[in-house]
C-alpha cells in the first residue's frame, strides 16, 4: 500500500459509528424528511458522550463548586477545575490560570473590552479589526471608543474574502494597542493567516485578540505557538453545550486586568470599607459558573481529540470540494467567500431568489441551513448583498448530506423559474 492510500486509510472516518454517537441525527426534521444539519457554524451538534457528561453531573452530582466542603460539592469542584485543565492542555496554554470560564465568544471579548480595554486604551490609541468581523467582535470595541475616544480601523479584504495584508500592515503602527481579528470567518469560511497578523502586531508592540470561535472545532490551536495574547472560543460549536465558553489570555495580561464583575467566587475578603480580589481565575469569574457545561465542554474535546484533527481535516476538506464542484455547475449561484485558505462553510446567493427564501425551501426538505448576515453585517455591505445562504459543514457529515443540499437548492431554483 503507498503512503497516500495509508494516509486515507488513517483518516477515514467510521462514518455509522460517529453519526450513531449523535442522538439527534436521527430524528427527523420538517415533512418527515431526513435530517440533513448543516448549520455548523452557527452551532454544532452534540455527542452522547457530551451529554452524559452533562446529564450525569446534574442527575447525580449536582452541587456548587468551590465553597462546598461536602463530598458532591469537592466532586464537582474537581470535575470543573479539571475542566479548566483540559482545555488548558487542548489549546496547549500555559498555565490553567490562564484559562477564564465564560458564558461564550461574545462574553469572552466583552470581559477583555470592558476590563483590559478600558484599563489599557485612552483617546486616540488605536485597535484594529477586518471587514469580516462578527458582530461580537465589532460592538465591544465601538463601545470602548464611545467611552475612550479609541480610534477603530478597519482592515479591507478582497473580493474573495481574504484580508488584504498590505492594507493591515499599513494599519498597525506604534500607535496600534491592540488587533483583533477572526481566526475563521464565519460567513466567509475565510482562514486568516493569524501566524503573520500576530508578527506584524508585535513588531509594534500591539496584543492580539484571536476569535477563534470557528476554528477550535476543525483544527489544532496552540497558543504559545501562535503566540497571541487573548483566544477566545464558545462551548456550543465545539460539541458542548451552550452557556460556556473561554477567554484565554496569558498570565500576565490577565494579572493586570482589573474583575469585570463583582460578587461571590471572586474575592479574597469583602468588608464594607474594602474588598480584596481571589487570584487568577477565579478573580475573572464571579458567579455561579456554567458547571455542567465546563464538565461537557471537557467531554467534547475529549470527543474530538480520540477522532483526531488530522480526519476531522480531511473530511471537512473533503465535503468543502465536493459541494463547491457541485454548485459551481448551478447556473446564477454565486459562491461568497472564495478564499485560497477556506475552512468548510459555503456561503451563497442565487439569482432571483431571496437567501431566506432559499433557506425555507432547503428546510421543507429537511436540509437545515443558516439564511441571514450571519452577524455581519458590514461585511453584506462589503458585497453589495443583505445575506446569504450558508451550509456549513462538520466531520459527522457526509456527500449523502452534500447531495441532498445540492439536489434542495435545484428545487428551490425551479420553484423561482
Ligand atoms: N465570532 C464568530 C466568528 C462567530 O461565528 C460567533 C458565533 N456565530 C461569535 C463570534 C459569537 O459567538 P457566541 O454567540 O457563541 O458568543
Amino acid at each position: 500500500m503507498n503512503r497516500v492510500a495509508e494516509n486515507l486509510l488513517h483518516t477515514k472516518l467510521d462514518h455509522a459509528a460517529i453519526r450513531s454517537d449523535f442522538p439527534i441525527l436521527a430524528r427527523q426534521a420538517r415533512h418527515g424528511k431526513n435530517l440533513i444539519y448543516l448549520d455548523n457554524a452557527a452551532t454544532t451538534l452534540k455527542p452522547r458522550q457530551v451529554l452524559d457528561a452533562v446529564y450525569d453531573h446534574y442527575a447525580y452530582g449536582a452541587s456548587n463548586i468551590h465553597r462546598g466542603v461536602h463530598y458532591l460539592s469537592e466532586e464537582a469542584t474537581r470535575l470543573y477545575e479539571g475542566a479548566r485543565e483540559t482545555v488548558r492542555d487542548f489549546i496547549n496554554a500555559r498555565e490553567t490560570k490562564e484559562i477564564i470560564f465564560t458564558s461564550g465568544t461574545t462574553f469572552a471579548i466583552n470581559l477583555v473590552a470592558k476590563s483590559w480595554g478600558r484599563k489599557n486604551i485612552s483617546a486616540g490609541d488605536e485597535i484594529v479589526i477586518t471587514h469580516m468581523e462578527h458582530h461580537a467582535n465589532i460592538v465591544p470595541w465601538q463601545m470602548l471608543r464611545e467611552e475612550t475616544g479609541c480610534i477603530l480601523n478597519i482592515a479591507p479584504i478582497n473580493d474573495r474574502g481574504e484580508l488584504d495584508m498590505a492594507a493591515l500592515e499599513s494599519l498597525i503602527t506604534p500607535r496600534t494597542k491592540l488587533v483583533s481579528v477572526v481566526y475563521t470567518s464565519n460567513s466567509l469560511g475565510t482562514i486568516n493567516p493569524v501566524r503573520d497578523i500576530i508578527r506584524l502586531a508585535k513588531k509594534h508592540g500591539s496584543a492580539v485578540l484571536l476569535d477563534a470561535a470557528q476554528t477550535v472545532a476543525h483544527t489544532k490551536v496552540d497558543v504559545q505557538n501562535l503566540d497571541c495574547d487573548f483566544l477566545v472560543f464558545s462551548g456550543h460549536k465545539l460539541f458542548a453545550t451552550s452557556g460556556v465558553g473561554v477567554l484565554y489570555g496569558k498570565r500576565a495580561i490577565l494579572e493586570g486586568m482589573p474583575p469585570f464583575m463583582g460578587g461571590g467566587d471572586m474575592i479574597k475578603s469583602v468588608t464594607f470599607e474594602k474588598t480584596t480580589y481571589a487570584d487568577l481565575p477565579a478573580r475573572l469569574e464571579a458567579g455561579t459558573p456554567a458547571i455542567g457545561g465546563a464538565i461537557g465542554l471537557a467531554a467534547a474535546i475529549g470527543y474530538v481529540r480520540n477522532i483526531g484533527f488530522d480526519s476531522i481535516a480531511a473530511q471537512e476538506k473533503d465535503l468543502l470540494t465536493y459541494a463547491t464542484g457541485l454548485v459551481s455547475d448551478i447556473p446564477g449561484l454565486r459562491i461568497i467567500g472564495t478564499a485560497a485558505e477556506k475552512a468548510a462553510i459555503l456561503s451563497f446567493i442565487v439569482d432571483g431568489v431571496h437567501p431566506h427564501d432559499m433557506g425555507s425551501l432547503l428546510d421543507a426538505e429537511g436540509v437545515a441551513v443558516r439564511a441571514g448576515h450571519h452577524c455581519t453585517q458590514p461585511l453584506m455591505t462589503r458585497f453589495k448583498i443583505p445575506a446569504t445562504t450558508r451550509a456549513s459543514f462538520s466531520f459527522y457529515n457526509t456527500r449523502a448530506d452534500v447531495d441532498a443540499l445540492v439536489a434542495a437548492i435545484k428545487k428551490a431554483i425551479e420553484v423561482f423559474a
